[in-house]
């Protein structure tokens, strides 16, 4: 997979100044569509559009809801990282690596809603090129075909859709 720089400053200002781009994608607006790899009543799972490690995922609560622990009840929470372990499982599933990255960031200044990553860490990455090296825009996003695009999503839709049914 190819590599492109990140253009820091677009993505910055869209991300400050745009709209919520995850509430765009729950209404359906096309100019905010992503591959949908997963949905529950409350969840979205999808690829992650700037993608620094292959098959990086995003899991959202569909209402805009910003803090990551205290906007959210303990059910609602629970519920919340049941939905980013059955995604993260499938990630492994699909893509192989060695670690599995989870963590929430975001700010109030730009995409403020409440998001999940999930990313799988490859084999073979040097030890101090991992962690937050490894996350760093500064490595660039990997372009995907469109073909690739929706290959990996169409495994990752299956192998969730896999785990969700086991686990019921
Ligand atoms: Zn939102």
């Amino acid at each position: 997979m190819e590599r492109r720089p990140m253009d820091l400053d677009t993505y910055s200002e869209h991300a400050q100044n745009g709209p919520c781009f995850i509430c765009c994608l729950v209404e359906g607006d096309p100019a905010y569509a992503h591959e949908i790899v997963y949905e529950t009543e409350q969840h979205l799972a999808f690829l992650d559009k700037w993608p620094v490690l292959p098959g990086k995922l995003l899991v959202v609560p569909k209402q805009h809801i910003e803090h990551v622990v205290t906007d959210l009840t303990e059910d609602d929470y629970l519920a919340m990282m049941r939905t980013l372990r059955l995604v993260a499982l499938a990630a492994e599933d699909v893509l192989g690596g060695e670690r599995t990255y989870l963590f929430s960031l975001g700010s109030q200044d730009g995409n403020s809603h409440l998001h999940w990553h999930i990313a799988r860490l490859p084999h073979g990455i040097p030890y101090e090129q991992q962690q937050f090296d490894a996350l760093a825009f500064t490595n660039g996003v990997l372009t995907y075909t469109s073909t690739e695009r929706t290959d990996l999503a169409d495994r990752l839709r299956q192998a969730v859709a896999a785990r969700a049914t086991a686990a019921s």
